[in-house]
Formats: structure tokens, sequence, C-alpha cells
């Protein structure tokens, strides 16, 4: 029988993570597949709470250590400790910041193999196989580890959190921080002054690029997300000129998104836009220009000018769930 698939849990206040759960969701699956255990780890403040939720989507153990979460070298080691005493061969983590922090540190400690950003995981012959996107996105390749154990983070959204049938056990491991190396201490965890909805883990997403000519513009593009549900997400080109914050950057040097439906306004399209966005579920492009590389992506096209479009389409939704109330 294959190892236990261990799924690292990022929690807050016993809340887990959506993305969490979606590996949590991956993990049990591939636990199936395997005929192995699956359990989950977590860490920090209500941590014991996150049993519940983590039991629902599928872990049949929920293991909590006693670390100081924000230092991800101490983290690292207690996954690796954990890992290495349960004898488990695969373990997954969302690509989240965290998880693209934590899944190489951890992979070093275990000397297994990596796979990042993974788009699903199979069971091949007894070893686990990761489809992962490669060149911006282009293509999608299969890889697996060289050796017996590997590393997988999961693509946020790339799947649906799926609820099984019981509550996980909550099991207390002991394992402790390094003495050494740690490089920081959580002192306090301040909740943001406005709660946005995160963009990676958004169904719907509006983003909005250069063509809407200044960082004011923008209200317009809060007014459709705000009537659609949905966060707001931008191009490079919009961060560099100070008009959004990085983290609503979209793209190779910004955030990985798959929601269910995306619009990508006034935005040219540029490979290392699309790097961000191409699994997007549904693409619709606004752009005045024909030619623009976006409209060969995106499923649904409106040439026209931003200014006119993105108004009449708040006004439309508007109308549509006044219509459907
Ligand atoms: C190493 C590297 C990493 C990068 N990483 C990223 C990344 O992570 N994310 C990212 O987005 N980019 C990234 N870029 C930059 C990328 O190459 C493009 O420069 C950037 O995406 C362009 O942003 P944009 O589409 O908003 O602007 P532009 O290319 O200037 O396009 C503006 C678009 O708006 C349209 N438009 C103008 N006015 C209107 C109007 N009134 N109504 C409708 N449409 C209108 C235009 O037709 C045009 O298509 C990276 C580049 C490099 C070299």
């Amino acid at each position: 029988m294959a190892g236990e698939v261990l799924v690292v849990a990022e929690q807050t206040g016993g809340a887990v993570k959506r993305a969490s759960l979606e590996a949590m969701t991956l993990g049990a699956r591939v636990a199936g597949e395997l005929g192995s255990g699956v359990a989950a780890l977590v860490a920090g403040e209500g941590a014991e709470a996150a049993a519940g939720p983590l039991g629902a989507h599928g872990a049949a153990q929920v293991v909590t250590v006693a670390v100081d979460t924000a230092d991800p070298n101490a983290w690292a080691h207690a996954v690796a400790e954990v890992a290495t005493s349960r004898g488990a061969t695969l373990v997954l983590l969302a690509h989240t910041a965290r998880g693209k922090d934590l899944g190489p540190r951890i992979a070093g400690l275990l000397q297994a193999g990596m796979a990042s950003d993974c788009v699903d995981l199979s069971v091949d012959g007894g070893r686990v196989v990761a489809k992962r996107p490669i060149y911006a996105g282009k293509a999608l390749v299969t890889v697996t580890g060289a050796g017996e154990s590997l590393v997988a983070s999961v693509r946020p959204n790339a799947m649906r959190p799926e609820e099984a049938a019981a509550a996980g056990e909550v099991v207390t491991a002991q394992a402790a921080a390094p003495a050494q190396g740690l490089g920081a201490v959580l002192l306090e965890i301040m909740a943001a002054a406005h709660k946005k909805l995160e963009l990676t883990e958004a169904d719907v997403i509006v983003s909005g690029g250069r063509g809407l000519k200044g960082p004011e513009h923008f209200d317009m593009i809060e007014a459709l997300a705000k009537e659609l549900g949905a966060a707001v997400g931008a191009s490079r080109a919009v961060v560099d000129a100070g008009w959004r914050p990085h983290s609503d950057q979209v793209g190779q040097t910004g955030k990985t998104v798959s929601p269910q439906l995306y619009f990508a306004i006034a935005i040219s399209g540029a490979i290392q836009h699309l790097a961000g966005m191409r699994t997007s579920k549904y693409i619709v492009a606004i752009n005045k220009d024909p030619e623009a590389p976006i409209f060969k992506l995106a499923d649904y096209g409106i040439v026209g000018d931003a200014f006119e479009v993105v108004p009449a389409l708040t006004e439309a939704v508007k109308k549509l769930k006044a219509a459907t109330v």
C-alpha cells in the first residue's frame, strides 16, 4: 500500500481557506485511488476548529501542530517531521502565497520531487502523476517525482471543494519548530480594514487594463464587480502605473486565477496577462480594438468603448437581478 496523503491546510480562526478545501478534496480522491490513508495538517490559533470542515472534505485524521505559522521555515520543518513520522509519500498544499513559499522548502527537507501549480492529480501504475501548465499556460505537462515522495501544490479554483461523509478525528502531533533559523515571529494578526473578496478564490473576476486611462475610471469596474459579486483584478500596466495595488495584478508576475467567469476590460491580452487567467472557464473581453489578442482567447467578445459598454452592462445586470428577485 502507498504511503499516506498529507494535506497541509491554511486556516484563520478555524475557518479553512477554500483553496485548502479544494486541495483536501483532491487529496482524498487521490488517496482513494492509491488505497492509502489521508490526513490534514493545520497549525495556528483555531486549528482544532478546522478539523470539522477538513474532515467533511475527506480528511480521516486532522493533525494539529503548535508552530508559529508566520515563519515558513518553522512551518516547513513541522510539516516534514509529521510527514516523515506518518510515512506520507504525497504532501499537498494550495498554490497560494503561503503554499508557494512552503512547498519547495518541504520538498527540500523530504528530498522529494516538487510539482507546482497543479490543475489535477491522478494515479498511474501506483505512482502519483501531476498535471500542470507550462509555457505561460500554453501547454499542459504531466510530471511525477523521481523518488517515492512528491510534494504538490494545487492551483486555487482548479476544482470544486466537495463534501465527504464524516468529520475527521483530531490528533495532536508533537512537531517542534527548529530552534535556529527562524526569520519571523508572529506578534499579532490584524484584520484588513475592508474585507476584500480574494482574487484567487473568486468565482467571478472583473479586471481592468490601461485602456481605462486612469485610476478614477476603476469606479465603473468596481460598480460592475459589485453587481456581479465579483473580485476586481488588473493588468500589470495598471499596477505599474500605481492605479491599483499589486495584490490585484493578474498574470505571470501577479496572481494566477481560474474563476468561472473572467471579464478582461480594456486589456490587450499580452501573453503575460493570459498566463494568469487562461484557465478561467468563460472569458469575456471588452476592447475597442477588434484586433486585440484577447479576442483570440475570449469566449465572448464585445468590440466597443469600455466607457459605454461597462455602464450599460452594469445597468443590464441590475435590471436582470431586480427582475429575478
Ligand atoms: C517579464 C514580464 C512579466 C509581466 N507580467 C505581467 C503580468 O503578470 N500581468 C500583466 O497583465 N502583464 C504583465 N506583463 C506586461 C504585459 O506584457 C503587458 O504590457 C500588459 O499586460 C499590458 O497591459 P494592458 O493590456 O492593460 O495595456 P495595453 O497593452 O496598453 O492595452 C490596453 C488595451 O486597452 C484597449 N483600449 C483602449 N481604450 C479603450 C476603451 N476606451 N475601451 C475599450 N478598450 C480600450 C486597447 O485597444 C488595448 O488593447 C509582463 C511583462 C513582462 C516583460
